[in-house]
C-alpha cells in the first residue's frame, strides 16, 4: 500500500495492529476519522488512553474494575462461598446477563495452551487455590469453553484442590464442544449454571 502521508501510514499501521483489523479496514477508519470533526478523535483517543492508564484488576478476582474491589466481590448479597471459574470478563459479562448466578468469580486471564506457551503460571491460578486453602470456598464451577484447552486447564485446578474440603462443578451446557462461552445464549447459559453437574462426572476417564 503506497500512502501519500507518512502521517496516514503510520495512522494505518498502528490501526491494522488491532486483531480481526487488515490494512484495508484500518485505512478505511482512519480516513472516516478524517472525515469527522477533531473533537471525535480526541474523545475517542482519550477514553482509550485513559482506560488504559486507569484501569485496575479486582485484587480478589482479577475483573476489570474501575477501583480495587470489584463491584461483584464487594457486594454483600452475593454469596462468597461459590466461586464461578472463568477465563475472561467477556465470561463474567455472560454470565452476569443471564442473572443465574449469585456467587463470585474468578477471573483466570486465559487457558493452558502448552501450543501458546502459556502454562498454569501464567494464569490466576495461585491465587484461586489459595482461597480454596483458606476454606471459605464451599464450591467451585468450572465454566471455561470446551476445548482441549478448557479442559486440561479445569484439570490441572481439579487437582490442585481435589484433597481439599470443597466442591467442584462444570457448567452442563447444550451446545457443542469447542462453542465458546461468550457466544452461548442467555437462556441456556443460565440453565447450564442452574444445572451444573459434579466434576467428577465430566471426566472421560
Ligand atoms: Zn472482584
Amino acid at each position: 500500500m503506497e500512502f501519500s502521508s507518512k502521517l496516514l501510514e503510520n495512522a494505518v499501521n498502528e490501526m491494522s495492529q488491532l486483531p480481526g483489523i487488515g490494512k484495508r479496514t484500518a485505512l478505511r477508519l482512519v480516513l472516516h476519522m478524517l472525515r469527522q470533526p477533531k473533537e471525535h478523535t480526541n474523545a475517542l483517543t482519550e477514553a482509550l488512553s485513559t482506560m488504559r492508564h486507569q484501569v485496575k484488576f479486582c485484587k480478589s478476582c482479577n475483573n476489570i474494575s474501575d477501583v480495587e474491589l470489584c463491584e461483584i466481590c464487594s457486594n454483600p448479597n452475593r454469596n462468597e462461598e461459590i466461586i464461578c471459574v472463568v477465563e475472561d470478563i467477556r465470561d463474567v459479562m455472560a454470565i452476569e446477563n443471564t442473572s443465574s448466578f449469585k456467587g463470585l468469580y474468578h477471573v483466570l486471564g486465559g487457558k493452558i495452551s502448552p501450543m501458546d506457551g502459556i502454562g498454569p503460571h501464567d494464569l490466576n491460578i495461585e491465587t484461586l487455590v489459595n482461597k480454596v486453602k483458606e476454606g471459605k470456598v464451599k464450591e467451585l464451577i468450572f465454566a471455561l469453553s470446551s476445548t482441549m484447552e478448557g479442559d486440561t486447564t479445569n484439570f490441572y485446578i481439579y487437582r490442585q484442590i481435589q484433597d481439599y474440603n470443597v466442591f467442584t462443578s462444570t457448567i452442563a451446557r447444550g451446545i457443542s464442544v469447542g462453542d465458546e462461552l461468550e457466544y452461548a445464549d442467555e437462556i441456556t447459559l443460565g440453565r447450564s449454571i442452574v444445572n451444573r453437574i459434579p466434576f467428577e462426572n465430566s471426566l472421560k476417564i
